[in-house]
């Protein structure tokens, strides 16, 4: 029906789309509309299609794929290489949920789908796949010629409302007002985060209305705002390459005084630390005006934000965590009798980048002014522990507008994992970030989506057809 508005934007990388097939005129039976023209109805839609059945998809946006326009800075992530139960812990325990789904169209499937479509990829650091061009225009492009098996797409148009009645659903309400029938309706709406991009949390209304619960919702893979600005704000800019961030669930007064050499946290195989520790990440870190951000500040802010909840977190910074206290204190010894009339900031700059300096000298013990052999064994101890355990309290992650990812979402338990479909409405099936799912980076969202949105629209085609 409304196949032509395909070619409007076939334009993303027309040299993309040689591959794509001709609209044939399947066997046509019963509408299936997909809600959302995002990575997960982008492959509802097409697997949908592929089986012949009628679909519309109804985007709300100028354009579908707005979102995976802008993943992995333009580049697209698509997934992981890791061995699937790997994959699955990224999830932390609802990864479960996902092995059905997993088991029916999994990353080889992902792969063989993109390279129909011309799209070859690349597998790079930690596992992470790309398009070989870097390009993520390729990866949508793709999709969209996959959809052009024979679904249509609504543009600017926004679903208000999924009508059902006592045998199940029986359309979809636009904002409009107009009602589009259906006999089986695919909610893959998205998240709550980067609304710009179309995705702003309809999909936890719309499943509401249809009768499932939403758990709440929090920000994943995003910055934390810290109590205490003014050191953030004086290294603003300065990224840390390789120091351990430790989340515990307490005011920076209660933080117990240990060392942790281990990573801790989803994904990791670490057991469970003794409370009151939350999550331990080594890797990259990054200082803003506000907080922190980085690789291993976005991966524990899921964990964080659900904490927050039940009173103060405190984020402990250990900047040299190659030493113990002990390697560190010896070593800072030798530093200060090879230099005894140094001051206390010429010698942090040989520990510590330029902008941390005087921040780290004013909450250190030691009066300014004082030379190296002046430095008591007592001050040098309290430097030791300021640059093994660097404490901030959280205020806040960043809003849900500002994360990558919106963890939380419709209850996995009301949903069937090997068909995707609803088991409070029949006819529904429901795909991608609406879903409380959420993974760490590194492609699982992504994978996640596809995988999903795969198996609701073979299941959604089926149902259709019996309607
Ligand atoms: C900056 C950024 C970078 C990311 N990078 C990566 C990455 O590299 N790898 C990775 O795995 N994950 C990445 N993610 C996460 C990933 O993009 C999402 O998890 C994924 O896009 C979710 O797919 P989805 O189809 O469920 O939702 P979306 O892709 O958000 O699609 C939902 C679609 O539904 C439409 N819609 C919403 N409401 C309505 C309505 N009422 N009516 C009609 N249409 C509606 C929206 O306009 C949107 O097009 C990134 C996220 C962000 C924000």
């Amino acid at each position: 029906m409304c196949r032509y508005i395909f070619r409007h934007f076939t334009h993303l990388r027309k040299d993309n789309i040689k591959s794509v097939n001709p609209i044939q005129e399947p066997h046509r039976s019963g509408r299936v509309i997909v809600i959302g023209g995002g990575a997960a109805g982008l492959m509802a839609a097409g697997r949908a299609a592929e089986l012949g059945a009628d679909v519309t998809i109804i985007e709300r946006m100028e354009a579908p794929g707005k979102k995976l326009l802008i993943t992995g800075k333009g580049r697209c992530n698509i997934t992981n290489s890791a061995p699937l139960k790997e994959f699955l812990n990224a999830f932390g325990p609802n990864g479960r949920f996902l092995y059905g789904a997993f088991h029916r169209f999994f990353r080889d499937d992902l792969l063989d789908l993109m390279r129909r479509y011309g799209v070859e990829t690349e597998v790079e650091r930690g596992g992470r796949v790309f398009p070989a061009s870097d390009a993520a225009a390729d990866v949508v492009a793709a999709l969209l010629s996959y959809v052009n098996n024979g679904a249509a797409i609504k543009l600017n148009t926004r679903a208000a409302a999924i009508e059902h009645d006592d045998q199940g659903v029986t359309g979809v309400r636009l904002e409009t007002g107009e009602l589009l029938k259906a006999g089986a309706v695919i909610l893959a709406a998205g998240g709550s985060s980067f609304p710009a991009t179309g995705s702003a949390g309809d999909g936890f209304r719309l499943a509401r209305i249809a009768g499932h619960r939403v758990n709440k919702l929090y920000p994943a893979l995003v910055p934390l705002v810290l109590k205490e600005m003014g050191f953030a704000q004086a290294c603003q800019g300065v990224s840390l390459a390789n120091v351990r961030l430790t989340a515990f669930g307490c005011d920076r007064t209660a933080v117990p005084d240990m060392t942790i050499n281990y990573d801790y946290g989803r994904g990791t195989k670490h057991e469970k630390p003794p409370v009151p520790m939350i999550e331990s990440r080594f890797g990259e870190m990054l200082f803003t005006h506000f907080g922190i951000g980085g690789p291993i500040t976005l991966l524990m802010s899921q964990a964080v934000a659900r904490a927050l909840d039940d009173g103060p977190v405190t984020i402990v910074i250990d900047l040299k965590p190659a030493l113990t206290n002990k390697v560190l204190d010896a070593r800072l010894q030798r530093e200060f009798a090879a230099a005894p009339r140094r001051q206390l900031p010429a010698l942090l700059r040989q520990l510590l980048p330029e902008k941390m300096v005087e921040p780290i000298a004013i909450l250190s013990t030691i009066p300014p002014g004082r030379t190296a052999a002046t430095i008591t064994a007592e001050e040098r101890h309290g430097l030791v522990k300021l640059l093994k355990n660097l404490s901030f309290e959280v205020k806040t992650p960043l809003p849900l507008t500002a994360a990558m990812v919106t963890a939380g979402g419709v209850e996995l338990t009301e949903i069937d994992p090997r068909s995707m479909s609803s088991k409070l409405l029949n006819g529904l099936y429901l795909a991608g970030e609406v879903l409380d799912l959420d993974a760490d980076t590194g492609g699982y969202n992504l994978q996640a989506a596809f995988s999903t949105g795969w198996v609701a629209g073979e299941a959604a085609a089926a149902f259709a057809r019996q309607q």
